[in-house]
């Protein structure tokens, strides 16, 4: 995912601004060149992607019959589903996107499943009259995203209306924390993202990092810029190079062999599979200590489906970190009891799904998986070549923040 950021400018170049039916009209013009429109294939003439968003307790049938599937079509698609469709987890504030062809009938749906440590892509078709799994290529492509918008009511109300998914919502109010609190935004104060966005078919499916993000509230400006240390992930320094957050004390685990898989998206080439991992995996030898990285509260203790034996604590703020495919849990370290950093809460297994002893460490912010290298493990200081690294992106992306300033309009590469 982390490609993508050293083609931001390359990228810049395809933006095009997007005027919303609501927005008012740009202050001033701007000026941007558009690509080619891409010819569409002649199957898909007449056809159109809808984007529904997960309500609470919502099933995959209650959203096609409020798209308006007719209910016996909802009743063939839950026969006929390739996909045990009691079995999905889908959360509230994600979206599921669904095609109608030029019969208005609901030719694909697309969204990303919770799967216990890992988030899968699930693509649906009704060709021949069934439904079925996505046979085609794995058409997939990483974009920055590019999101500006001056608040009128609530900044998460704002970004929302202007298309920033619910995960770069709640790490943009994250990261900013120990700067302001996101809630004391009010109307005029601005904000501007730049985040990493996986399409599928056209569809923005999945988001990445948020890259670099701007605030603008009350006569005073924050910059938050994402640097990548490796496979442990990246933290965010604001435009001198100081880290926007400390990030918790210690590390889940002091001494492992290697991070066995990052945080983020894989594509699997021949598997056709597009995976979302959710956590950050650290191969080490079964019995391991496992150490809580900050203080908390214990609040799950036990087997938890794919994670196997789990631990979940409680940092506050609705933080909470996850430890999977522990061996073994520790007496005394019980749901409800408090922990200290750097005490021992379990000991590193391969239970649940797994292949090898290892620790799935993952974060979750108001139920919203997060990077754990942005908050939930320390801050590295930057060298001087990292800060002289940093500092020309900065340039880069000021350049590009600076085109869409003020502009009252979702500016995007895709609609
Ligand atoms: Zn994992």
């Amino acid at each position: 995912m982390a490609g993508c950021f050293l083609g931001v400018l390359a990228c810049a170049g395809i933006y095009r601004a997007v005027q919303t039916p609501s927005a008012p009209t740009a202050a001033r013009p701007f000026e941007q060149k558009l690509p080619a429109p891409k010819l569409q294939a002649r199957a898909d003439a007449g056809s159109y992607w809808h984007d529904a968003e997960v309500q609470s307790g919502d099933t995959l049938q209650l959203i096609l019959a409020r798209l308006g599937m007719d209910a016996k079509s909802v009743q063939a698609f839950e026969q006929q589903s390739p996909i045990d469709l009691k079995a999905l987890q889908l959360r509230a504030g994600q979206i599921v996107s669904v095609r109608v062809n030029e019969k208005q009938e609901v030719s694909d749906v697309q969204f990303f499943n919770d799967d216990d440590g890992e988030r899968n892509l699930i693509a649906l078709e009704y060709r021949n009259g069934k439904w079925q799994l996505h046979t085609g290529a794995v058409d997939t492509e990483t974009l920055p995203s590019l999101r500006s918008v001056v608040i009128t009511t609530s900044a998460s109300g704002a970004l929302a209306k202007a298309g920033v998914p619910i995960e770069i919502r709640t790490a943009l109010k994250e990261m900013f924390a120990d700067k302001f609190d996101w809630n004391s935004l009010q109307a005029g104060d601005s904000i501007r993202v730049l985040y990493e966005s996986l399409y599928f078919r056209g569809q923005e499916v999945a988001t990445g990092n948020v890259l670099a993000a701007e605030v603008s509230t009350q006569g005073a400006t924050y910059y938050a810029y994402y640097y990548e240390h490796g496979d442990a992930g990246g933290n965010f320094y604001d435009e001198t190079g100081n880290a926007l957050q400390k990030g918790f004390a210690g590390q889940p685990i002091e001494h492992y062999t290697r991070i066995s898989s990052p945080y983020g998206i894989r594509i699997h080439p021949v598997l056709k599979t597009v995976r979302m991992h959710t956590g950050i995996d650290y191969a080490a030898p079964q019995g391991t200590k496992v150490l809580a990285p900050s203080d908390g509260v214990v609040r799950f203790r036990g087997w938890k489906g794919g994670y196997g034996n789990a631990v979940i604590l409680a940092h506050g703020n609705g933080l909470e970190t996850l430890y999977g495919h522990l061996s073994a849990f520790i007496s005394g370290v019980e749901e409800g009891t408090s922990v200290q950093a750097g005490d021992v809460i379990g000991l590193v297994g391969s239970t649940g799904r797994s292949t090898g002893p290892h620790l799935h460490y993952e974060v979750r912010i108001d139920g919203q998986h997060v990077n754990p290298a942005t908050i939930a493990l320390p801050t590295p200081v930057l060298s001087a070549q990292d800060l002289a690294t940093l500092q020309g992106r900065q340039r880069q992306i000021q350049q590009l923040m600076q085109s869409v300033r003020g502009l009252p309009v979702p500016v995007s590469q895709k609609n």
